[in-house]
Order: structure tokens, then C-alpha cells, then sequence
């Protein structure tokens, strides 16, 4: 019987049952006995199959093994539940994995590296690439006259790493459609123009992924599968077992995604928990229109997969982002006449998240700025009570009263670190100092008592949850290394309505990550200064070693 027991022992598990979302009772009492937010601690834990069988001390754990068993000396590493990653975009993230990324530090040179991206193309492909101009000397968009000069020959197309920008050359352009007399769709296709009302390859939206890659021809259910294998691969070296599609459909359209998820999903290349969260305007494009339920769209899967994929929440949007200046901002950018605007006019936010509520959905709404997270806030208010809590996603430009109203709506805030490192001193120049010292206060929310779930927006960021934490706690000196576990793992299963994710428990998936550290002991000014140390050892998903090893764990 005890054939398939695996036996970790001699570590500390960090379980985060009973766990408080945040220290602070724990701190109020002084007593170590109270628990803090990475809930009980245990030093050996057994799994067999896909499920934990018991949690506890070194012998009692270590007695349940028989000859056959495989016995794991953690040598005092720590193994915590896997971690959550409740908004990501695994498809985009396998898909730009193959994809070059147009960054570095001069925007001259960026520009003229985009040929060698091409070279192992076949003559007439498009040539699709991600560009990060956050690093530029000179931050502006490559132009179709850039892209032109870099590559006259076939059509090019580059995604804004935000995804909330893109720009074309001539062919591309032409190839949609874009010409100096279609009309803008305000909020979700912004074409920028120049004196003489040509495009000038710059558009700007939630929309202009979609319009440009319609033109191209989409990927084969293989090339789908594929990207998700490179997804899973990435997000399970960083200790990920949950993975959620925060806009199924953004990249190639629905079916051609719900197909590629069922593809990698049965034959095991996708092997982590999978929450799908359809793009709202891709199941109901329309406003008025009718929005199918979670059972309507479950029904596109493969009947075996439909206990498998939690359908909970539809992703939406409301704002754009500070990198592109598109984010919605209550007053005016610091370093631009206008403060961004709306994807939906707020009388359209509310009948939209209206609809999706009356058909049995929670949504995930995309807000950054302060006008954005306010006026989603009245949107939750004036619908009927969701199944499952409403979500709000960034959250990022937040005040006193906004926290107040994030705290009595029930929300989860799921917010993304990351970002922090990656764009701050972008965020310094768009907001100006008084603003971005108010990005995501994440102290504040959980005392505030707002659920809060960290992401990383991969691959938008490189995403490891262990470079989240740093992130977190360089930018919040009052969050404790505890709450930022938490974030990353308890709290991400609560957002996504998964009992089973973010704790280790009896009778739960044996979904975890062997740290070769106890990341709530590490000294704080070890995180904060990047000598931590910490790493993911090996990452155990439905009780299978999916990243990393067991063995010489010393
Ligand atoms: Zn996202």
C-alpha cells in the first residue's frame, strides 16, 4: 500500500492553514503563538498520487513510509504550497517566447536590431516581435517610417510589452485595413495620425492587438499546444502550480484558445491547475449583447476537461496603462496634457458587468488609474451580488477613500509587484513624485482587510513569485515577508474560488515548491538588497515532479 508515498522530511512545510492574510494581529500580540500569515508550520509532509496524506512532525510523517516509498531529506529547506498565479496570459507567454523583444538602451539601436529578428523567417511571413521602450535614452513608439526603413519587405507587427500599444509597418497596415480614413473606436482603438491624417503606425487600445493580428494568419492547434508547453515549462521552473488566463481570446481568438488549452491540457504538457477567464468583449462583443454562461462556455471543452478548467470570472477592461498613457487618471499625466480615459463610457461599464453577473459570472476588471478603480467600484455597486467575489486587476493608483471603497465592496485586489521594478521610474515620470509614492500601497490593503492576491501580468514581467516578493518588500516597508506568501499562494487560490490551491492540507492536490529557504526567516534587508538567496528547487504539481529535483536537495 505504501508503493507510491513520497515522504518529505527534516525541512520546515509552511502551510499556510489557519493563516492570517496579514501580521498584524500577530504583531498587536507579541506572542509567537499567534498565527501570521503563513499559518502552521509542520517539518515533514506525505503525498501519494495526486493528494496529500498527512502533515506533521519528522517521525510521526516519517513512520508512514514503507521500503517502497520514496523518502526526501529536505536537509532544511522549506517547502510552501505552490504558488498562485491568478493573472497571467500563459498562451501570449508561449507565444512570445519564440518571439524577439525589441528593448535595450537606445532606441536608435533597438530600431536597427529589428532585421535580425526576421532572419530565419521565410520570405513574405509577418515579422512579429514585443518592443519595451521603458529602457529607451528616447521612450517614443517606433513609427511605420521606423519599421519601414528596418524592414521594407514584409509585413511587421510589434506588441508594446503592456500589451496595451502596438505598431506596424506600411504592409501590415495595409493588409488590416489601416488607412488614413478609418475611424477611431474610442477607449479600445486609438490610430494615431499624423499633420496629414495619415496613420503614422502608432494604435493604441485594448483592440489593437486583435485588428492588426486578424490579418495574420492564425497559428495551427499544434502551435497553440506549443506555446502552452513553454508556458508551463517557465511558469513551473518558478514554483507556479495555478495558472489563470486572465483574457482568453486576446491573442488568436477564442476557439482557437479554448482548443489549444484542451490540446495541452490532455496529453499532460499543460500539468498545472488551469483557470480560464474569457475576455468579456470576445464572448459578448456588443454591449447589449447576450453573454453566455460558465456552462455555455465550459461545453467547448472536451467533456473531460470541463471539472479540470475553472470558469469563474470574465475579464474585462476599464482603463489602459501609465506605460502607454493610456491608464485613466482622475487628473492630468505629468508629462502629457490629458489623463488617459475610459475603455467603456461609464453608463456601458455598468450594463456590462450587469450582463455577465445575471449570466452566473464574477468579473476581473482591468483598472490602473484612480478615475478607472472608481468607476468600477460604482459599476460593482450597481449590479446584483456575483456567485463568486468581483475581482479588480492592478488596482495601482489608489487614495484613502478609494481603499475605503475597495475594502466594503468585497473585492480581491490582484495586484503585480513587478511592476514596480520594471517600470517605476516610468511611473515616476508619467504620475509626477505625490502620485507614485500612492501605487499600490499593499500594507495598507490588507490592513484596510481587503483581499489581496499578488500576480505577475507574465509575460508583460518575467513573473517569478520569489522576484515578486523582492519586489514587494523593497517597495512596502511595512509588508512582512509572511503576507507577501501569502499573497502568492492562499490568497490566489481564494481569488480564484480554488479550495485546493495556495495551502497544504489533508486531502488536498499535492501541488507545492521546495524553496532552499524559509522565506519568512530570511532577514528582511536580505530580500531588500537581493542577497536572499532564496531559490525554487523543484515544484511538485498534482504530485508530480514537474520542474526541478528532489534529490541532493544539500
Ligand atoms: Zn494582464
Amino acid at each position: 500500500m505504501t508503493h507510491h508515498y513520497t515522504v518529505l522530511h527534516g525541512g520546515t512545510i509552511l502551510t499556510l492553514e489557519d493563516a492570517l492574510p496579514s501580521d498584524a494581529a500577530s504583531r498587536a500580540a507579541g506572542d509567537r503563538g499567534v498565527p501570521d500569515a503563513a499559518g502552521r508550520r509542520a517539518t515533514a509532509i506525505c503525498y501519494a498520487h495526486d493528494r496529500i496524506l498527512a502533515i506533521g512532525g519528522d517521525e510521526e510523517i516519517r513512520a508512514l513510509a514503507g521500503p517502497d516509498s520514496h523518502v526526501v531529506d529536505l536537509r532544511g529547506r522549506a517547502v510552501v504550497p505552490g504558488f498562485v498565479e491568478p493573472h497571467a496570459h500563459p498562451y501570449w507567454e508561449g507565444f512570445v517566447a519564440g518571439i524577439a523583444l525589441i528593448a535595450g538602451r537606445e532606441r536608435r539601436a533597438a530600431i536597427r536590431a529589428i532585421p535580425g529578428a526576421a532572419e530565419h523567417l521565410e520570405p513574405d511571413t509577418w515579422l512579429v516581435a514585443r518592443y519595451d521602450p521603458t529602457g529607451w535614452d528616447r521612450p517614443d513608439d517606433p513609427t511605420r517610417d521606423d519599421l519601414d526603413r528596418a524592414v521594407p519587405d514584409r509585413p511587421v507587427l510589434l506588441a508594446h510589452v503592456s500589451g496595451h500599444a502596438v505598431t506596424a509597418n506600411s504592409l501590415a497596415l495595409a493588409l488590416a485595413g489601416i488607412a488614413a480614413g478609418i475611424p477611431d473606436q474610442p477607449g479600445r482603438m486609438m490610430i494615431e495620425r499624423d499633420r496629414t491624417g495619415e496613420p503614422t503606425g502608432i494604435i493604441r487600445g485594448p483592440d489593437a492587438w486583435d485588428r492588426l493580428a486578424a490579418a495574420m494568419p492564425p497559428p495551427t492547434t499544434a502551435e497553440g499546444r506549443a506555446a502552452l508547453a513553454r508556458a508551463a515549462a517557465r511558469l513551473a521552473a518558478d514554483g507556479v502550480t495555478s495558472v489563470a488566463d486572465a483574457d482568453v481570446g486576446a491573442t488568436n481568438g477564442l476557439s482557437v484558445e479554448l482548443a489549444a488549452w484542451a490540446g495541452a491540457i490532455s496529453s499532460g504538457e499543460m500539468p498545472l491547475a488551469v483557470a480560464l477567464l474569457p475576455g468579456l468583449v470576445r464572448i459578448a462583443p456588443a454591449a447589449g449583447d447576450r453573454v453566455p454562461s460558465p456552462a455555455e462556455i465550459s461545453a467547448q471543452l472536451p467533456e473531460a476537461l470541463r471539472k479540470r478548467v475553472r470558469l469563474t470570472h470574465l475579464k474585462l477592461k476599464a482603463d489602459g496603462a501609465l506605460t502607454t498613457r493610456t491608464a485613466w487618471l482622475c487628473a492630468p499625466y505629468a508629462d502629457a496634457p490629458h489623463a488617459g480615459g475610459p475603455v467603456h463610457d461609464p453608463a456601458t461599464l455598468v450594463e456590462r458587468v450587469r450582463g455577465a453577473v445575471r449570466a452566473g459570472w464574477g468579473l476581473a476588471t482591468h483598472a490602473i488609474g484612480d478615475a478607472a478603480v472608481a468607476a468600477v467600484l460604482d459599476a460593482y455597486e450597481m449590479a446584483p451580488v456575483p456567485a463568486r467575489p468581483h475581482r479588480i486587476e492592478h488596482a495601482m493608483l489608489l487614495d484613502a477613500d478609494l481603499i475605503e471603497r475597495l475594502a466594503a465592496s468585497r473585492a480581491t485586489a490582484v495586484v503585480q509587484p513587478e511592476f514596480l521594478t520594471w517600470a517605476g521610474a516610468t511611473y515616476r515620470a508619467r504620475l509626477g513624485e505625490e502620485r507614485a509614492a500612492r501605487l499600490l500601497p499593499f500594507a495598507a490593503l490588507l490592513r484596510a482587510g481587503i483581499p489581496m492576491a499578488f500576480s505577475s501580468d507574465r509575460p508583460v514581467v518575467a513573473g517569478s513569485p520569489l522576484d515578486g516578493i523582492r519586489a514587494a518588500l523593497r517597495h512596502d516597508a511595512a509588508l512582512s515577508a509572511a503576507e507577501a506568501l501569502h499573497a502568492w499562494t492562499a490568497a490566489g487560490g481564494a481569488a480564484l474560488g480554488d479550495d485546493e490551491a495556495g495551502r497544504l492540507q489533508v486531502g488536498h492536490r499535492a501541488d507545492m515548491a521546495i524553496l532552499s529557504a524559509d522565506p519568512t526567516t530570511v532577514p528582511r534587508n536580505a530580500w531588500t538588497r537581493g542577497g536572499d538567496g532564496v531559490a525554487v528547487l523543484a515544484t511538485i504539481a498534482g504530485g508530480r515532479v514537474v520542474a526541478g529535483r528532489m534529490e541532493g536537495l544539500a
